[in-house]
Protein backbone atom coordinates (compact mmCIF):
# COMPACT_ATOMS: atom_id res chain seq x y z
CA UNK A 1 0.00 0.00 0.00
CA UNK A 2 1.47 3.57 -0.85
CA UNK A 3 3.31 6.06 1.38
CA UNK A 4 0.50 9.15 1.43
CA UNK A 5 2.77 11.75 2.96
CA UNK A 6 4.71 11.75 -0.51
CA UNK A 7 1.16 12.41 -2.42
CA UNK A 8 0.53 16.32 -3.44
CA UNK A 9 -2.92 16.86 -5.08
CA UNK A 10 -3.85 20.30 -6.29
CA UNK A 11 -6.95 22.28 -5.16
CA UNK A 12 -9.83 21.69 -7.45
CA UNK A 13 -10.08 23.72 -10.32
CA UNK A 14 -13.06 24.22 -12.68
CA UNK A 15 -12.39 24.45 -16.37
CA UNK A 16 -13.10 28.23 -17.74
CA UNK A 17 -16.43 27.97 -19.45
CA UNK A 18 -15.20 29.71 -22.19
CA UNK A 19 -12.38 27.08 -23.19
CA UNK A 20 -15.04 24.63 -23.61
CA UNK A 21 -16.15 24.57 -27.69
CA UNK A 22 -12.07 25.10 -28.64
CA UNK A 23 -11.62 22.14 -26.90
CA UNK A 24 -14.38 19.94 -27.91
CA UNK A 25 -13.36 21.54 -31.75
CA UNK A 26 -9.80 20.19 -31.28
CA UNK A 27 -11.35 16.99 -30.36
CA UNK A 28 -13.63 16.88 -33.15
CA UNK A 29 -10.51 18.37 -35.85
CA UNK A 30 -8.69 14.95 -34.52
CA UNK A 31 -11.78 13.05 -35.03
CA UNK A 32 -11.92 13.75 -38.77
CA UNK A 33 -7.52 13.70 -39.14
CA UNK A 34 -8.07 9.95 -38.87
CA UNK A 35 -5.14 9.80 -36.76
CA UNK A 36 -7.53 7.88 -33.64
CA UNK A 37 -8.69 5.13 -35.90
CA UNK A 38 -5.56 2.99 -36.44
CA UNK A 39 -5.21 0.34 -33.94
CA UNK A 40 -1.48 0.88 -33.15
CA UNK A 41 -2.59 4.76 -31.50
CA UNK A 42 -5.81 2.68 -30.25
CA UNK A 43 -2.99 0.82 -28.46
CA UNK A 44 -0.30 3.24 -27.46
CA UNK A 45 -3.32 5.76 -25.95
CA UNK A 46 -5.03 2.36 -24.11
CA UNK A 47 -0.64 1.89 -22.31
CA UNK A 48 -0.33 5.71 -22.22
CA UNK A 49 -3.42 5.60 -19.37
CA UNK A 50 -2.50 2.22 -17.99
CA UNK A 51 1.06 3.97 -17.22
CA UNK A 52 -0.35 7.04 -16.43
CA UNK A 53 -2.40 4.90 -13.69
CA UNK A 54 0.18 2.69 -12.58
CA UNK A 55 2.55 5.86 -12.03
CA UNK A 56 0.28 7.76 -10.36
CA UNK A 57 -1.36 4.96 -8.41
CA UNK A 58 -0.48 7.11 -5.08
CA UNK A 59 -1.94 10.00 -5.98
CA UNK A 60 -5.12 8.20 -7.30
CA UNK A 61 -5.47 6.40 -3.95
CA UNK A 62 -4.49 9.52 -1.98
CA UNK A 63 -7.56 11.44 -3.90
CA UNK A 64 -9.76 8.72 -3.77
CA UNK A 65 -9.22 8.63 0.60
CA UNK A 66 -9.65 12.36 0.61
CA UNK A 67 -12.87 12.42 -1.24
CA UNK A 68 -14.27 9.22 0.27
CA UNK A 69 -12.18 8.16 3.05
CA UNK A 70 -11.65 5.17 0.69
CA UNK A 71 -9.34 2.48 2.24
CA UNK A 72 -6.10 2.21 -0.12
CA UNK A 73 -7.51 -1.66 -0.89
CA UNK A 74 -10.71 -0.84 -1.94
CA UNK A 75 -9.32 1.91 -4.17
CA UNK A 76 -6.85 -0.40 -5.58
CA UNK A 77 -9.31 -3.41 -5.87
CA UNK A 78 -12.22 -1.31 -7.56
CA UNK A 79 -10.75 1.71 -8.86
CA UNK A 80 -7.13 1.63 -10.17
CA UNK A 81 -6.53 -1.94 -10.56
CA UNK A 82 -10.22 -2.45 -12.12
CA UNK A 83 -9.08 -0.23 -14.92
CA UNK A 84 -5.31 -1.20 -15.73
CA UNK A 85 -6.72 -5.01 -15.65
CA UNK A 86 -9.93 -3.60 -17.87
CA UNK A 87 -6.97 -1.95 -20.49
CA UNK A 88 -4.89 -5.33 -20.18
CA UNK A 89 -8.12 -7.21 -21.38
CA UNK A 90 -9.31 -4.78 -24.24
CA UNK A 91 -5.47 -4.51 -25.34
CA UNK A 92 -5.15 -8.53 -25.56
CA UNK A 93 -8.36 -8.79 -27.63
CA UNK A 94 -8.86 -5.32 -29.78
CA UNK A 95 -7.55 -6.82 -32.92
CA UNK A 96 -10.34 -9.41 -32.84
CA UNK A 97 -12.92 -7.28 -32.16
CA UNK A 98 -11.94 -4.74 -34.75
CA UNK A 99 -11.95 -6.98 -37.34
CA UNK A 100 -14.84 -6.47 -39.99
CA UNK A 101 -17.55 -9.17 -39.30
CA UNK A 102 -18.58 -11.62 -42.53
CA UNK A 103 -22.45 -11.35 -42.89
CA UNK A 104 -23.38 -14.45 -40.90
CA UNK A 105 -26.32 -17.07 -42.37
CA UNK A 106 -26.00 -16.08 -46.37
CA UNK A 107 -26.94 -17.33 -49.20
CA UNK A 108 -24.76 -18.04 -51.90
CA UNK A 109 -25.63 -15.14 -54.21
CA UNK A 110 -25.44 -12.14 -51.36
CA UNK A 111 -22.04 -14.10 -50.50
CA UNK A 112 -21.04 -12.48 -54.12
CA UNK A 113 -21.71 -9.10 -52.67
CA UNK A 114 -18.57 -9.42 -49.64
CA UNK A 115 -21.60 -8.55 -47.19
CA UNK A 116 -19.61 -7.28 -44.11
CA UNK A 117 -19.76 -5.22 -40.78
CA UNK A 118 -17.41 -3.04 -40.32
CA UNK A 119 -16.60 -1.31 -36.97
CA UNK A 120 -16.73 2.17 -36.97
CA UNK A 121 -15.68 4.80 -34.17
CA UNK A 122 -18.66 7.15 -33.35
CA UNK A 123 -16.89 9.95 -33.65
CA UNK A 124 -16.38 12.70 -30.58
CA UNK A 125 -18.13 11.60 -27.53
CA UNK A 126 -18.46 12.86 -23.73
CA UNK A 127 -18.38 11.26 -20.81
CA UNK A 128 -20.18 12.51 -17.55
CA UNK A 129 -18.88 10.61 -13.86
CA UNK A 130 -20.54 9.76 -10.84
CA UNK A 131 -18.38 10.42 -7.45
CA UNK A 132 -18.42 6.90 -5.60
CA UNK A 133 -16.09 4.93 -8.12
CA UNK A 134 -14.65 8.16 -9.19
CA UNK A 135 -11.74 6.62 -11.43
CA UNK A 136 -13.80 3.56 -12.33
CA UNK A 137 -16.75 5.70 -13.51
CA UNK A 138 -14.78 7.79 -15.74
CA UNK A 139 -11.76 6.17 -17.00
CA UNK A 140 -14.02 2.89 -17.74
CA UNK A 141 -15.76 4.66 -20.05
CA UNK A 142 -12.49 6.36 -21.59
CA UNK A 143 -11.16 2.69 -22.14
CA UNK A 144 -14.15 2.05 -24.14
CA UNK A 145 -14.16 5.37 -26.16
CA UNK A 146 -10.22 5.22 -26.89
CA UNK A 147 -10.26 1.62 -27.80
CA UNK A 148 -13.31 2.10 -30.54
CA UNK A 149 -11.33 4.78 -32.27
CA UNK A 150 -12.77 7.38 -30.63
CA UNK A 151 -12.04 11.30 -29.22
CA UNK A 152 -13.33 12.21 -25.47
CA UNK A 153 -14.16 14.75 -23.19
CA UNK A 154 -14.36 13.57 -19.54
CA UNK A 155 -16.51 15.11 -17.19
CA UNK A 156 -15.20 14.00 -13.72
CA UNK A 157 -17.81 14.35 -10.83
CA UNK A 158 -16.53 17.59 -8.79
CA UNK A 159 -17.64 15.99 -5.70
CA UNK A 160 -15.07 14.08 -5.56
CA UNK A 161 -13.11 16.90 -6.46
CA UNK A 162 -9.48 15.33 -5.48
CA UNK A 163 -9.73 12.52 -7.93
CA UNK A 164 -10.83 14.39 -10.38
CA UNK A 165 -7.67 16.84 -10.52
CA UNK A 166 -5.59 14.10 -10.58
CA UNK A 167 -7.50 12.30 -13.13
CA UNK A 168 -7.04 15.48 -14.90
CA UNK A 169 -3.33 15.87 -14.82
CA UNK A 170 -2.84 11.78 -16.06
CA UNK A 171 -5.08 12.92 -19.75
CA UNK A 172 -2.85 16.03 -20.08
CA UNK A 173 0.30 14.35 -19.25
CA UNK A 174 0.24 10.67 -20.44
CA UNK A 175 -2.64 10.95 -23.52
CA UNK A 176 -3.04 12.80 -26.88
CA UNK A 177 -4.42 16.33 -25.67
CA UNK A 178 -5.65 16.95 -29.52
CA UNK A 179 -8.30 14.11 -28.74
CA UNK A 180 -8.68 13.60 -24.63
CA UNK A 181 -9.64 16.19 -22.94
CA UNK A 182 -10.72 16.62 -19.35
CA UNK A 183 -13.26 19.40 -18.21
CA UNK A 184 -13.58 19.83 -14.24
CA UNK A 185 -16.74 21.77 -12.44
CA UNK A 186 -20.20 21.28 -11.93
CA UNK A 187 -23.57 22.40 -13.40
CA UNK A 188 -22.38 25.40 -15.31
CA UNK A 189 -19.48 23.68 -17.27
CA UNK A 190 -21.88 20.40 -17.98
CA UNK A 191 -24.51 22.77 -19.24
CA UNK A 192 -22.30 24.37 -21.65
CA UNK A 193 -21.02 20.77 -22.42
CA UNK A 194 -24.35 19.53 -22.99
CA UNK A 195 -24.72 22.54 -25.69
CA UNK A 196 -22.20 21.16 -27.69
CA UNK A 197 -22.75 18.71 -30.16
CA UNK A 198 -22.15 14.88 -29.29
CA UNK A 199 -21.99 11.67 -31.29
CA UNK A 200 -22.64 10.03 -27.97
CA UNK A 201 -23.02 10.90 -24.10
CA UNK A 202 -21.97 8.46 -21.92
CA UNK A 203 -23.68 9.38 -18.21
CA UNK A 204 -23.10 8.03 -15.20
CA UNK A 205 -25.45 9.04 -12.33
CA UNK A 206 -29.03 9.96 -10.63
CA UNK A 207 -31.92 9.33 -12.71
CA UNK A 208 -33.10 12.84 -12.41
CA UNK A 209 -30.06 14.40 -13.98
CA UNK A 210 -29.87 11.24 -15.87
CA UNK A 211 -33.02 12.38 -17.38
CA UNK A 212 -31.62 16.12 -18.05
CA UNK A 213 -28.85 14.94 -20.06
CA UNK A 214 -31.68 12.50 -22.53
CA UNK A 215 -33.74 15.54 -22.73
CA UNK A 216 -30.74 17.60 -23.45
CA UNK A 217 -29.27 14.36 -26.17
CA UNK A 218 -32.93 14.18 -27.39
CA UNK A 219 -32.77 17.53 -28.89
CA UNK A 220 -30.43 16.45 -32.18
CA UNK A 221 -30.87 13.14 -31.91
CA UNK A 222 -27.33 12.58 -29.66
CA UNK A 223 -27.36 8.77 -28.35
CA UNK A 224 -27.07 8.06 -25.05
CA UNK A 225 -25.65 5.65 -22.84
CA UNK A 226 -27.53 5.91 -19.03
CA UNK A 227 -25.53 4.60 -16.60
CA UNK A 228 -28.54 5.50 -12.90
CA UNK A 229 -29.15 4.26 -9.86
CA UNK A 230 -31.14 1.64 -8.72
CA UNK A 231 -33.37 0.89 -6.08
CA UNK A 232 -32.17 -3.12 -5.54
CA UNK A 233 -33.58 -5.62 -3.94
CA UNK A 234 -31.99 -8.69 -2.32
CA UNK A 235 -33.98 -11.92 -1.32
CA UNK A 236 -33.04 -14.10 1.69
CA UNK A 237 -35.58 -17.35 1.72
CA UNK A 238 -35.59 -20.08 4.62
CA UNK A 239 -33.47 -22.53 2.80
CA UNK A 240 -30.12 -20.08 2.58
CA UNK A 241 -27.18 -20.44 5.00
CA UNK A 242 -27.42 -17.57 7.38
CA UNK A 243 -24.21 -16.68 7.91
CA UNK A 244 -23.04 -16.68 4.14
CA UNK A 245 -25.75 -14.35 3.24
CA UNK A 246 -24.86 -11.85 6.60
CA UNK A 247 -21.02 -12.34 5.89
CA UNK A 248 -21.92 -11.40 1.77
CA UNK A 249 -24.64 -8.81 2.11
CA UNK A 250 -22.57 -6.72 4.53
CA UNK A 251 -19.74 -6.69 2.41
CA UNK A 252 -22.32 -5.60 -0.28
CA UNK A 253 -22.64 -2.76 2.07
CA UNK A 254 -19.63 -1.72 4.17
CA UNK A 255 -17.38 -1.28 0.51
CA UNK A 256 -17.59 2.67 0.24
CA UNK A 257 -20.08 2.58 2.71
CA UNK A 258 -22.88 1.76 0.74
CA UNK A 259 -22.45 4.61 -1.63
CA UNK A 260 -22.49 1.61 -4.91
CA UNK A 261 -25.26 1.70 -7.45
CA UNK A 262 -25.46 -2.12 -7.04
CA UNK A 263 -25.44 -2.34 -3.44
CA UNK A 264 -28.58 -3.88 -2.29
CA UNK A 265 -30.95 -1.05 -1.05
CA UNK A 266 -33.06 -3.11 1.50
CA UNK A 267 -33.26 -7.29 1.95
CA UNK A 268 -36.22 -8.84 2.53
CA UNK A 269 -35.86 -11.90 4.57
CA UNK A 270 -38.20 -14.84 5.12
CA UNK A 271 -39.43 -14.46 8.90
CA UNK A 272 -38.16 -18.02 9.96
CA UNK A 273 -34.81 -17.15 9.48
CA UNK A 274 -34.73 -13.85 10.32
CA UNK A 275 -33.61 -13.81 13.88
CA UNK A 276 -30.30 -16.09 12.44
CA UNK A 277 -29.87 -13.61 9.84
CA UNK A 278 -29.43 -10.64 12.35
CA UNK A 279 -27.31 -13.01 14.12
CA UNK A 280 -25.10 -13.86 12.12
CA UNK A 281 -24.71 -9.91 10.88
CA UNK A 282 -23.71 -8.53 14.39
CA UNK A 283 -21.06 -11.74 14.65
CA UNK A 284 -19.82 -10.23 11.10
CA UNK A 285 -20.10 -6.95 11.70
CA UNK A 286 -17.62 -7.66 14.88
CA UNK A 287 -15.11 -9.83 12.73
CA UNK A 288 -14.79 -7.29 9.82
CA UNK A 289 -14.35 -4.32 12.54
CA UNK A 290 -13.28 -5.39 15.45
CA UNK A 291 -12.33 -1.54 17.15
CA UNK A 292 -15.33 -0.37 15.33
CA UNK A 293 -16.13 1.25 12.00
CA UNK A 294 -15.51 4.30 12.62
CA UNK A 295 -11.71 3.43 14.25
CA UNK A 296 -11.08 1.65 11.36
CA UNK A 297 -9.19 2.36 7.70
CA UNK A 298 -11.10 0.47 5.77
CA UNK A 299 -14.59 2.26 5.89
CA UNK A 300 -14.99 4.81 3.56
CA UNK A 301 -17.08 8.53 4.33
CA UNK A 302 -19.79 10.28 2.81
CA UNK A 303 -18.59 12.31 0.18
CA UNK A 304 -19.96 15.92 1.58
CA UNK A 305 -22.32 16.78 4.18
CA UNK A 306 -24.87 17.46 1.91
CA UNK A 307 -25.04 13.84 1.26
CA UNK A 308 -24.24 13.10 5.24
CA UNK A 309 -27.82 14.82 5.43
CA UNK A 310 -29.69 12.75 3.20
CA UNK A 311 -28.51 9.50 4.79
CA UNK A 312 -29.55 10.97 8.04
CA UNK A 313 -32.94 12.09 7.02
CA UNK A 314 -33.77 8.64 5.83
CA UNK A 315 -32.75 7.31 9.67
CA UNK A 316 -34.90 10.25 11.15
CA UNK A 317 -38.16 9.66 9.02
CA UNK A 318 -37.88 5.60 9.17
CA UNK A 319 -41.05 4.02 11.16
CA UNK A 320 -38.11 0.84 11.46
CA UNK A 321 -36.39 0.46 14.28
CA UNK A 322 -32.67 0.35 14.38
CA UNK A 323 -30.98 -2.93 15.53
CA UNK A 324 -27.33 -2.42 14.60
CA UNK A 325 -25.04 0.92 14.31
CA UNK A 326 -26.76 4.69 14.29
CA UNK A 327 -23.57 6.15 15.62
CA UNK A 328 -22.97 9.15 13.31
CA UNK A 329 -20.08 11.88 13.35
CA UNK A 330 -21.05 14.88 11.15
CA UNK A 331 -17.08 16.63 12.04
CA UNK A 332 -16.25 13.76 9.29
CA UNK A 333 -19.50 12.80 7.45
CA UNK A 334 -19.12 9.53 9.22
CA UNK A 335 -22.05 7.09 9.19
CA UNK A 336 -22.30 3.99 10.79
CA UNK A 337 -23.44 0.82 9.13
CA UNK A 338 -27.14 0.61 10.29
CA UNK A 339 -29.38 -2.31 10.03
CA UNK A 340 -32.66 -1.14 10.38
CA UNK A 341 -35.96 -3.24 10.47
CA UNK A 342 -38.74 -2.16 8.62
CA UNK A 343 -42.59 -3.30 9.20
CA UNK A 344 -43.92 -1.88 5.96
CA UNK A 345 -43.20 -2.12 2.05
CA UNK A 346 -43.87 1.57 1.96
CA UNK A 347 -41.58 2.91 4.55
CA UNK A 348 -38.79 5.19 2.79
CA UNK A 349 -35.78 3.51 3.05
CA UNK A 350 -37.57 1.04 0.81
CA UNK A 351 -38.77 2.89 -1.48
CA UNK A 352 -35.96 5.44 -1.90
CA UNK A 353 -32.49 5.04 -2.61
CA UNK A 354 -30.06 5.56 0.13
CA UNK A 355 -26.80 5.24 -1.64
CA UNK A 356 -25.12 5.18 1.64
CA UNK A 357 -24.55 2.72 4.82
CA UNK A 358 -28.16 1.66 5.53
CA UNK A 359 -29.52 -1.39 5.72
CA UNK A 360 -32.85 -2.22 6.17
CA UNK A 361 -34.34 -5.32 6.31
CA UNK A 362 -37.89 -6.34 5.79
CA UNK A 363 -39.19 -9.53 7.36
CA UNK A 364 -41.80 -11.55 4.95
CA UNK A 365 -43.46 -14.75 5.00
CA UNK A 366 -42.70 -16.13 1.80
CA UNK A 367 -41.00 -15.45 -1.50
CA UNK A 368 -44.17 -14.46 -2.93
CA UNK A 369 -44.63 -12.08 -0.78
CA UNK A 370 -40.85 -10.59 -1.48
CA UNK A 371 -41.68 -10.76 -5.06
CA UNK A 372 -44.93 -9.13 -5.29
CA UNK A 373 -42.83 -5.94 -2.91
CA UNK A 374 -40.05 -6.12 -5.25
CA UNK A 375 -42.38 -5.68 -8.42
CA UNK A 376 -44.03 -2.65 -6.49
CA UNK A 377 -41.20 -0.58 -6.41
CA UNK A 378 -41.61 2.41 -8.61
CA UNK A 379 -38.07 0.91 -10.22
CA UNK A 380 -36.52 -1.05 -11.99
CA UNK A 381 -33.45 -2.31 -10.16
CA UNK A 382 -30.04 -2.19 -11.54
CA UNK A 383 -28.70 -5.49 -9.56
CA UNK A 384 -30.51 -7.93 -7.77
CA UNK A 385 -29.39 -10.51 -5.15
CA UNK A 386 -30.85 -13.72 -3.72
CA UNK A 387 -29.96 -16.52 -1.71
CA UNK A 388 -32.02 -19.79 -1.14
CA UNK A 389 -32.18 -22.79 -3.18
CA UNK A 390 -32.11 -23.10 -7.29
CA UNK A 391 -35.53 -23.50 -7.49
CA UNK A 392 -36.12 -20.33 -5.37
CA UNK A 393 -33.19 -18.27 -6.83
CA UNK A 394 -33.96 -18.99 -10.24
CA UNK A 395 -37.67 -17.96 -9.67
CA UNK A 396 -36.75 -14.56 -8.11
CA UNK A 397 -34.93 -14.26 -11.42
CA UNK A 398 -37.50 -14.94 -13.48
CA UNK A 399 -39.77 -12.36 -11.55
CA UNK A 400 -38.01 -9.69 -10.94
CA UNK A 401 -36.26 -7.56 -13.69
CA UNK A 402 -32.93 -6.26 -13.17
CA UNK A 403 -29.94 -5.07 -14.55
CA UNK A 404 -27.93 -7.93 -13.29
CA UNK A 405 -27.86 -10.21 -10.65
CA UNK A 406 -25.68 -12.19 -8.81
CA UNK A 407 -27.09 -15.31 -7.05
CA UNK A 408 -25.90 -16.45 -3.44
CA UNK A 409 -23.49 -13.31 -3.49
CA UNK A 410 -23.12 -9.43 -3.97
CA UNK A 411 -21.36 -7.65 -6.85
CA UNK A 412 -20.04 -10.51 -8.48
CA UNK A 413 -21.83 -10.42 -11.86
CA UNK A 414 -20.59 -6.26 -12.30
CA UNK A 415 -16.87 -7.37 -12.20
CA UNK A 416 -16.31 -9.97 -14.86
CA UNK A 417 -15.04 -8.05 -17.87
CA UNK A 418 -16.81 -10.59 -20.76
CA UNK A 419 -20.12 -9.42 -18.96
CA UNK A 420 -21.96 -6.33 -20.07
CA UNK A 421 -22.60 -4.08 -17.14
CA UNK A 422 -25.61 -1.41 -17.68
CA UNK A 423 -29.55 -1.25 -16.30
CA UNK A 424 -32.85 -1.54 -17.39
CA UNK A 425 -36.04 0.08 -17.92
CA UNK A 426 -35.81 3.02 -15.18
CA UNK A 427 -32.09 1.97 -13.80
CA UNK A 428 -30.41 2.58 -17.28
CA UNK A 429 -29.78 1.81 -21.17
CA UNK A 430 -27.37 0.66 -22.78
CA UNK A 431 -23.82 -1.22 -21.20
CA UNK A 432 -20.02 -1.11 -21.06
CA UNK A 433 -17.34 -3.04 -19.38
CA UNK A 434 -14.22 -4.93 -21.45
CA UNK A 435 -15.84 -5.33 -25.24
CA UNK A 436 -19.09 -4.42 -24.01
CA UNK A 437 -17.40 -0.66 -23.75
CA UNK A 438 -15.99 -1.25 -27.17
CA UNK A 439 -19.12 -1.97 -28.66
CA UNK A 440 -21.03 1.48 -26.68
CA UNK A 441 -18.58 3.31 -29.05
CA UNK A 442 -18.33 1.35 -31.84
CA UNK A 443 -20.94 1.71 -34.82
CA UNK A 444 -21.35 -1.91 -36.69
CA UNK A 445 -21.85 -0.58 -40.26
CA UNK A 446 -22.84 -2.67 -42.69
CA UNK A 447 -21.91 -2.86 -46.36
CA UNK A 448 -21.19 -4.66 -49.39
CA UNK A 449 -20.05 -4.41 -52.50
CA UNK A 450 -21.06 -5.47 -55.95
CA UNK A 451 -18.93 -6.50 -58.76
CA UNK A 452 -19.23 -4.93 -62.32
CA UNK A 453 -19.43 -8.35 -63.36
CA UNK A 454 -22.58 -9.26 -61.97
CA UNK A 455 -24.67 -6.14 -63.51
CA UNK A 456 -26.01 -8.31 -66.25
CA UNK A 457 -27.18 -10.72 -63.89
CA UNK A 458 -28.58 -7.57 -61.58
CA UNK A 459 -30.28 -6.20 -64.86
CA UNK A 460 -33.37 -8.24 -63.58
CA UNK A 461 -34.13 -5.51 -61.32
CA UNK A 462 -34.50 -2.72 -63.88
CA UNK A 463 -37.61 -1.35 -65.47
CA UNK A 464 -39.58 -2.34 -67.12
CA UNK A 465 -41.08 -4.57 -64.85
CA UNK A 466 -42.09 -7.69 -66.00
CA UNK A 467 -43.93 -10.93 -65.04
CA UNK A 468 -40.77 -13.06 -66.40
CA UNK A 469 -38.47 -11.18 -64.32
CA UNK A 470 -40.48 -11.48 -61.31
CA UNK A 471 -40.20 -15.34 -61.54
CA UNK A 472 -36.55 -15.04 -61.45
CA UNK A 473 -36.65 -13.66 -57.91
P1 LIG B 1 -25.41 13.04 -10.09
O1 LIG B 1 -26.45 12.71 -11.08
O2 LIG B 1 -25.70 14.02 -9.02
O3 LIG B 1 -24.07 13.54 -10.79
C1 LIG B 1 -23.48 12.84 -11.85
C2 LIG B 1 -22.82 13.82 -12.78
O4 LIG B 1 -23.79 14.72 -13.32
C3 LIG B 1 -21.73 14.67 -12.14
O5 LIG B 1 -20.60 14.69 -13.01
C4 LIG B 1 -22.37 16.02 -12.02
O6 LIG B 1 -21.45 17.10 -12.13
C5 LIG B 1 -23.34 16.07 -13.18
N1 LIG B 1 -24.49 16.94 -12.90
C6 LIG B 1 -25.05 17.18 -11.69
N2 LIG B 1 -26.11 18.01 -11.82
C7 LIG B 1 -26.21 18.32 -13.14
C8 LIG B 1 -27.11 19.13 -13.91
N3 LIG B 1 -28.11 19.79 -13.34
N4 LIG B 1 -26.91 19.19 -15.24
C9 LIG B 1 -25.91 18.51 -15.82
N5 LIG B 1 -25.04 17.72 -15.14
C10 LIG B 1 -25.18 17.64 -13.82
O7 LIG B 1 -25.00 11.60 -9.48
P2 LIG B 1 -24.05 11.30 -8.28
O8 LIG B 1 -24.65 11.93 -7.05
O9 LIG B 1 -22.64 11.63 -8.62
O10 LIG B 1 -24.17 9.71 -8.18
C11 LIG B 1 -25.16 9.09 -7.43
C12 LIG B 1 -26.18 8.42 -8.29
O11 LIG B 1 -25.56 7.79 -9.39
C13 LIG B 1 -26.92 7.32 -7.57
O12 LIG B 1 -28.27 7.35 -7.92
C14 LIG B 1 -26.27 6.05 -8.07
O13 LIG B 1 -27.07 4.91 -7.98
C15 LIG B 1 -25.94 6.43 -9.48
N6 LIG B 1 -24.83 5.64 -9.99
C16 LIG B 1 -25.05 4.76 -11.00
C17 LIG B 1 -24.02 3.97 -11.46
C18 LIG B 1 -24.20 2.96 -12.56
O14 LIG B 1 -23.20 2.43 -13.03
N7 LIG B 1 -25.42 2.66 -12.97
C19 LIG B 1 -22.75 4.12 -10.90
C20 LIG B 1 -22.57 5.05 -9.89
C21 LIG B 1 -23.61 5.82 -9.44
Amino acid sequence: LPNMSAVSIPPFEATAVESIPSTVNLCKTTFRSQKTKPIEWRLQQLRKLWWGMDENADALIEACKKDLGKSAFEAYISEVDWCKNDIIFVTKNLAKWMKDEPAPDIPLTNSLLKPKIRKDPLGTVLIIGAYNFPIQLTFGPLIGAISAGCTAVLKPSELASATAMVMKNIVDNYLDTSAYAVINGAVAETSALLNEKWDKIFYTGGTVVGTIIAKKAAETLTPVTLELGGRNPAFITKNADPRLAARRMLWGKIHNAGQVCISQNYIMVEKEILPAFIEQLQIAMKEFFPKGQKASPDFSRIINNRHFHRIKKMLDDTKGRIIIGGEMDESENFIELTVVLVDDASDSMIVDESFGPLMPILGVNDIEEAIKTANSVDSTPLALYAFGSKAETSKVLNEVASGGASLNDAFFHASIPTMPFGGVGTSGQGSYRGKSSFDTFTHRRSMTTTPGWMEKMLGVRYPPYSDAKLKQF
